[in-house]
């Protein structure tokens, strides 16, 4: 085994779990502190470890905006479900978006009724498919974060079949974490950095967590060494009241410039624009949409879709909205594990593998009969 492999296996070592859940537990906040991280991924290994159980009490773990697939606007979708209803046209998207309601209805819906939708794994599929369907429109749905405006921004400054067009949901997350902790009723006490933006970013990227009004915050992978350590780290930070330092611990994955050939293409590709988040509302500066040249791929344009920004982002009862902002806990909706599961989705937290109801739903205690 090489040194890279020996690193990579003692992060999920239980010998080493166990000796940082113990330095967990010995610490002792001096008051009740309120942690966030923003990634579906961490909310998976948090759940499925049982990571909330060892925080020391009066410390709380919530979920922020991680998952991008449950801030996709129900707009955005309503665009996708408009286009996949033409004739001619075939709509691309990654498989968590097949799912997500809107309108009382999903892509997945309309491929059961005959529209022509189909599953991607990468923007290559959906070059691909394109150029294997010369007399359709193809139309992907591009849904994700900084880790994914990258590659779909490599592929199309590659050649492109002339009918490929974009409904583009890209969004950024340092415009969404500065939102967080300038709000009014945000009491955050600490960030778990997401590990898979931060490659994009770098340490570099969250400068701004460091200025007046900034918070604590860690990079962590997603082992469960990875989050104890993050975790111990932001609560000792909180005990010597050292605010306000970014640290990188998963250094492993993320270097302190980033990944600075991502970010250019991301910025020939894109420009950044005032972005609406399912349940939050506008961002300033939080999404992307094509620039110059690239703007001859809008699909509304191409199609002449009506974007209904007053499409429902919610059903009745459901509460995305307060779970994607940490505010609630999936276990206080009233359909949680009732009326929506992940076979019946009522909400894009449940619908998605990274959305936080799903989390909680997959790796919930069975009831003591
Ligand atoms: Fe929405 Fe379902 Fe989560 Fe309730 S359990 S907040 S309905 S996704």
């Amino acid at each position: 085994m090489n040194s890279g492999e020996e690193i990579f296996r003692s992060f999920k070592d239980p010998a080493l779990a166990a000796a940082v859940a113990e330095r967990l537990s010995r610490l002792r906040p001096k008051a009740e502190l309120t942690l966030m991280h923003v990634c579906g991924t961490h909310e998976h290994a948090v759940a499925r470890a049982g990571i909330r159980s060892l925080l020391p009490e009066g410390v709380r773990l919530v979920a922020g905006p991680g998952c991008p697939v449950c801030v996709c606007p129900a707009a955005d979708i309503d665009l996708a479900l408009q286009a996949a209803q033409r004739d001619g046209v075939i709509v691309a998207t990654f498989g968590d978006m097949f799912r997500v309601p809107a309108q009382d209805a999903s892509l997945e819906i309309l491929r059961a009724e005959g529209c022509d939708v189909r599953v991607i794994y990468s923007p290559l599929d959906a070059v691909r498919i394109a150029a294997d369907n010369p007399d359709s429109t193809v139309v992907f749905l591009a849904v994700g974060f900084e880790t994914t405006a990258g590659p779909i921004a490599a592929a199309l400054e590659s050649p492109l079949p002339s009918n490929l067009t974009l409904i583009t949901s890209l969004r950024l997350i340092p415009p969404a974490l500065a939102f967080l902790i300038g709000r009014a009723c945000a009491a955050l006490d600490g960030l778990i950095l997401p590990g898979h933006v931060s490659t994009v970013l770098g340490r570099a990227g969250y400068a701004f967590l460091e200025g007046e009004r900034g918070v604590p915050a860690v990079i962590a992978g997603f082992d469960p060494v990875d989050i104890l350590l993050a975790l111990a780290e932001l609560i000792e930070m909180a005990l010597q009241g050292n605010h306000r330092r970014v640290r990188n611990l998963y250094r492993r994955a993320v270097a302190e410039q980033g990944n600075e050939r991502a970010r250019a293409a991301i910025g020939r590709v894109f420009e950044v624009v005032d972005s609406s988040w399912r349940g939050i509302g506008t961002i300033p500066g939080s999404g992307l949409a094509l620039r110059g040249e690239f703007r001859r791929l809008d699909a509304q344009t191409v199609l002449g879709l009506e974007r209904r920004d007053g499409a429902e982002d919610t059903r009745p009862d459901c509460i995305c909205h307060e779970v994607i902002l940490g505010e609630s806990e999936p276990e206080s909706c009233p359909l949680f594990a009732r009326a929506c599961t992940p076979r019946r989705p009522c909400g894009p937290c449940m619908v998605s593998s990274e959305g936080t109801c799903r989390a909680r739903y997959q790796y919930r205690r069975a009831p003591v009969s």
